[in-house]
């Protein structure tokens, strides 16, 4: 890690220990139930990985990759579907593993997507949430942390795709994005 772009959030350590912590709460809720996981590429593909490794019920993965229309800084919250699921999840329970929640406006859409396919259950797992940024009621069912409006990296967040492979939560420095 280059420790002069970025700031150490939550260590690799921390992040491990509340994965475990989330998937024993998820095992618990969906007991004796069975699970498809959804992972919204790319920013959840290391969450994703570790936080099914947690959870202790029969389970199937699936991925979905949705880009936002439009303009970057004016989020319509519309979002065309990239890649869409494998399997249907009509009386499935659903599980979708998100990055960060922000806005709210990617996942409520996908989440309106989603309804409508009759899934039995939809439930949120979220790694990062800043809610002092919510546009929308969406409210993550599971979520790693709360955070304030810092823009992160590491654990699969990236910045212009770079810096997921930091095995932190970090904070990335503005001086990197501000030059
Ligand atoms: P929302 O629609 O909730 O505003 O957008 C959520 C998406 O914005 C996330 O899935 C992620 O791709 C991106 N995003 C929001 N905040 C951050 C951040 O702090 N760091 C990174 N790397 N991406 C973010």
């Amino acid at each position: 890690m280059n420790l002069d772009q970025v700031r150490v959030l939550y260590s690799e350590e921390e992040v491990k220990a509340r994965i475990q912590q989330m998937g024993e709460i998820i095992t618990r809720d969906y007991y004796e139930e069975e699970l498809l996981v959804i992972g919204i590429l790319k920013g959840a593909f290391i969450f994703m990985a570790d936080l099914v490794r947690k959870i202790d019920v029969p389970l199937r993965i699936d991925f979905m990759d949705v880009s936002s229309y439009g303009s970057s800084t004016i989020s319509s919250g519309e979002v065309r579907i990239m890649k869409d699921l494998d399997y249907s999840i009509e009386g499935k329970n659903v599980l979708i593993v998100e990055d960060i929640v922000d806005t709210g406006l990617t996942l409520n859409y996908i989440c309106e997507i989603l309804r409508k396919r009759n899934p039995k259950t939809l439930r949120i797992a979220c790694l990062l949430d800043k809610p002092s940024r919510r546009k929308t009621d969406t409210v993550p069912d599971y979520i790693g942390y709360s955070i304030a409006d810092e823009f992160i990296v590491g654990y699969g967040l990236d910045y212009a795709e770079y810096y997921r492979e930091y095995p932190a939560i970090c904070i990335l420095n503005p001086s990197v994005y501000e030059k």
